[in-house]
């Protein structure tokens, strides 16, 4: 078997996830290749061979690749994945936007958002939002699988694989024009070891502030609940949840947020969970490692002082 890994990131620098993919692609075993598509992403190239496990890392160096764009990703990965057993990529933005375009042109099922491995071609996913686990196996030749990287451990960079150039370089199918991001110092909410979340409780988007304090005290990201978003209090890439973003950090402290299935589909595998909620009744307690019975605007701002 030999497995291809998507390796995600900017061009600089390999984000944490593919560490966790080849985590996965460990599981299923078999000799793992790791692909880097961009553009002047040498260095990327380089951290990715030290990852544990990894044979070989490919690299496509070219301005069709730069964005990372799905369209044109996924050709590039099809042209290739003839070659390999499973295509594997993290269940995020770009991997959920590239890998069912691989299926299709493959023409085999995609595999989404596994959480375990328990053969190489039977895979856990949760279903209804994290409610219920199915158990799937593949019969298909290729198997494409996007991967909950938060349900595995980062594997060590302890390798040293051999970096290869791959020389084809496919036709854009579309064009990368421009990007609006949201600059932010705190950590990224996908990488924190620690989320402070806010929810409807917080009342406004003025008294987050004492949320963001936390968050800077603790080098924290911060998260909301939908409620939060959607009254606008925080911008909607902050949601944490089922139509949100999926986390597992070490510490995940949940303010003013009630506990709402859909929320913690987002956060429930959290390592240690933190709740502080008036209600004693708020589900989000059934599910808290450390619950604190207050109101939030006593607690952070006391909170905020003793650190
Ligand atoms: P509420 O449920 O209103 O809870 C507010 C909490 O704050 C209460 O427990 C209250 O006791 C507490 N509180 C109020 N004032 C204070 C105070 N001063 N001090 C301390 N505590 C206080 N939700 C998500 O979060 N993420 C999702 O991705 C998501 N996806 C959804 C998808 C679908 C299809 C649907 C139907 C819903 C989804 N929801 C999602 C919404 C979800 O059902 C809940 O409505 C939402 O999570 C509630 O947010 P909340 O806990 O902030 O608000």
């Amino acid at each position: 078997m030999t497995i291809l890994v998507l390796a995600e990131h900017d061009n600089q620098q390999l984000k944490s996830d593919t560490a966790k993919v080849v985590s996965a692609a460990t599981a299923i075993g078999g000799d793992i290749h790791v692909l880097v598509a961009g553009e002047n992403c040498q260095a990327v190239a380089e951290q990715a061979k030290q990852l544990a496990g990894v044979t070989k890392v490919l690299v496509a160096d070219a301005s069709v690749y730069a964005a990372h764009l799905a369209e044109n990703l996924s050709k590039l990965i099809a042209a290739i994945a003839v070659d390999y057993s499973h295509v594997l990529a993290a269940a995020s933005s770009v991997g959920k936007a590239t890998l069912p375009r691989v299926s299709a042109l493959a023409d085999v099922a995609q595999i989404s958002e596994i959480i375990e491995v328990v053969s190489a071609d039977t895979f856990v996913r949760p279903i209804y939002a994290g409610n219920a686990l199915a158990t799937v196996q593949s019969l298909d030749d290729k198997k494409v699988i996007t991967v909950r990287s938060s349900a595995f451990d980062a594997v060590e960079p302890t390798g040293n694989a051999e970096i290869e150039a791959l020389s084809q370089v496919i036709e854009a199918r579309t064009e990368f024009v421009s990007q609006t991001l949201t600059e932010s110092e705190r950590p990224e909410l996908g990488n924190a070891g620690v989320i402070v979340s806010g929810g409807r409780g917080m009342g406004s988007g003025e008294n987050f502030a004492i949320l963001e304090q936390l968050a800077d005290k603790l080098g924290a990201a911060v998260g909301a609940s939908r409620a939060a978003v959607d009254a606008g209090f925080v911008p909607n890439d902050l949601q944490v949840g089922q139509t949100g973003k999926i986390v597992a950090p070490d510490l995940y402290i949940a303010v003013g947020i009630s506990g709402a299935i859909q929320h913690l589909a987002g956060m429930k595998d959290s390592k240690v969970i933190v709740a502080i909620n008036k209600d004693p009744e708020a589900p989000i307690f059934q599910v808290a490692d450390y619950g604190l019975e207050a109101d939030l605007f006593d607690a952070i701002p006391a909170l905020n002082a003793q650190l």
